[in-house]
């Protein structure tokens, strides 16, 4: 079937899903394959729980005469195909976010700040891959008058794939750090990989790209883009300075050389959220939100997900950053611990997963840095750590380390816990 037809059947559609648990009313079933599943063997079972239509690319699970089945070369291309000709088709401004870490942080600020004026569509939690970001277009409706796209990347490539499928007419790169080193091959993988993004930007007419003047790694694949800057000099389009992070952020900013002044207490735990707020202020002004409602929109977001959050059990107050870690993430946690004004603090960190070759150097340099700062109260987590050099007692998995909380029962301490989603430290932090 040729896409303009199919994408009338899509506009005849409620929804588009790749679930078959999930099976709104009306909707359009794409029958993806994965590692353990064959979409294509439940696009029956998604006709009838709901499915208007099913998009499979096996014959033998499309009866011949039915005309619910739309049999395609290859699904997953066919979502990829008709995410970018809708989005065409709507032709709606789309900001494309990426970077080492912080995407989904950055990308939720915006959305706070561009709320305040306007009818967007953004990412739903952290559907940025090569499935997510072909779903999130097709999210796009005619009211639409903004849309925030966060791409993901593990592998060289993957980005340049996103940026085509998206089209984005503005782009952010958060930052670009050591993460998925394995996939990316080194750092140089990364910064290249992150950099598709500003590639496809350099030959679109109109485009912009916000960028943080504070990383030099940014400016320098910067070139030939028009660039909005924020970040510590005064005089960018936006800057400002941290004025306090015990525990929550606090900082102020101002657009211009001499701007007004405005404070925003945040309820976000960590220094590294200062450069995601200001790009979240950039965007904002940018597109001409007033300055007072960026700044109530600051204020009023609470993060989800294990992301930086803060919650007080009877016994102590956890630090929560355990959604995941890169060497990158790693450190700027724990800076930003040493930074806090706060007593008896104690760390709870996993290893950082995904490092390739680079794990036991990246590991290394996690427990020099940990002595460095001088922390004594240090419990870490995983065979990478238990690897590394340094006096601070390891443990295999997270069960150990629950075993020894039973007993030593920490009480009124202030506890950093961050490492890689595979290390499960969330089941510490349940136990706490
Ligand atoms: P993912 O790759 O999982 O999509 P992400 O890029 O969306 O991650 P977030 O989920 O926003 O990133 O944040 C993950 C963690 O990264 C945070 O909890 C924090 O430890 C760290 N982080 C966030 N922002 C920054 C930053 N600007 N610089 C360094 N580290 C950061
Ligand atoms: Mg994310």
């Amino acid at each position: 079937m040729d896409i303009t037809t199919l994408y009338k059947i899509y506009l005849e559609c409620t929804s588009v899903t790749t679930d078959s648990r999930n099976c709104p009313e009306g909707s359009l079933f794409i029958a993806l394959k994965g590692d353990n599943f064959n979409g294509n063997a439940f696009a029956a079972k998604a006709l009838e729980s709901g499915s208007a239509y099913a998009v499979v690319d096996e014959a033998e699970h499309a009866p011949a005469g039915d005309s619910h089945y739309i049999l395609v070369d290859n699904c997953l291309h066919t979502l990829q195909q008709l995410a970018n000709y809708h989005r065409r088709q709507l032709g709606t401004r789309l900001i494309g976010i990426t970077g080492t870490n912080g995407k989904t942080t950055t990308k939720e600020l915006m959305a706070a700040v561009l709320l305040q004026k306007y009818n967007i569509l953004y990412t739903l939690g952290n559907l940025n891959n090569h499935i997510g970001v072909p779903l999130t277009l097709l999210r796009l409706k005619p009211e639409h008058e903004l849309g925030i796209i966060e791409m993901g990347a593990s592998h060289p490539g993957d980005i340049k794939e996103l940026v085509n499928i998206a089209e984005p007419d503005y782009g952010i790169i958060t930052n670009v750090g050591k993460a998925h080193l394995e996939g990316f091959g080194s750092f140089e993988g990364v910064i290249k990989t992150k950099g598709e993004l500003y590639d496809y930007l350099r030959e679109r007419k109109n485009s912009t790209v916000f960028i943080h003047h504070d990383n030099a790694f940014l400016k320098e694949i910067a070139g030939g883009l028009n660039l909005i800057s924020y970040g510590s000099e005064d005089g960018l389009y936006i800057s400002g300075h941290v004025t306090g992070n015990s525990p929550y952020l606090t900082f102020e900013w101002k657009a211009g050389k001499d701007g007004e002044h405005h404070e925003v207490k945040t309820q976000l735990i960590g220094e590294y959220n200062f450069p995601n707020a200001l790009a979240a202020i950039t965007i904002g002004r940018f597109f001409d939100v007033e300055p007072g409602k960026i700044d109530i929109a600051l204020a009023e977001y609470a993060p989800q997900n294990n992301r930086s959050q803060l919650k007080q059990t009877a016994d102590n107050t956890l630090i929560i950053d355990a959604y995941n870690a890169n060497p990158t993430s790693m450190q700027a946690s724990i800076s930003n611990f040493r930074n806090m004004e706060v007593e008896n603090k104690m760390l709870i960190l996993g290893d950082m997963r995904e490092l390739g070759k680079d794990g036991p150097e990246e590991h290394q340099k996690i427990a020099d840095f940990l002595t460095e700062c001088g922390f004594k109260d240090v419990m870490l987590v995983g065979d990478q750590f238990a690897a590394a050099k340094h006096n601070f007692p390891t443990y295999p998995d997270a069960p150990a380390v629950i075993e020894v909380l039973q007993k030593s029962k920490p009480h009124g301490k202030t506890i950093l816990i961050k490492g890689s989603n595979g290390i499960k430290l969330s089941t510490v932090i349940d136990y706490l």
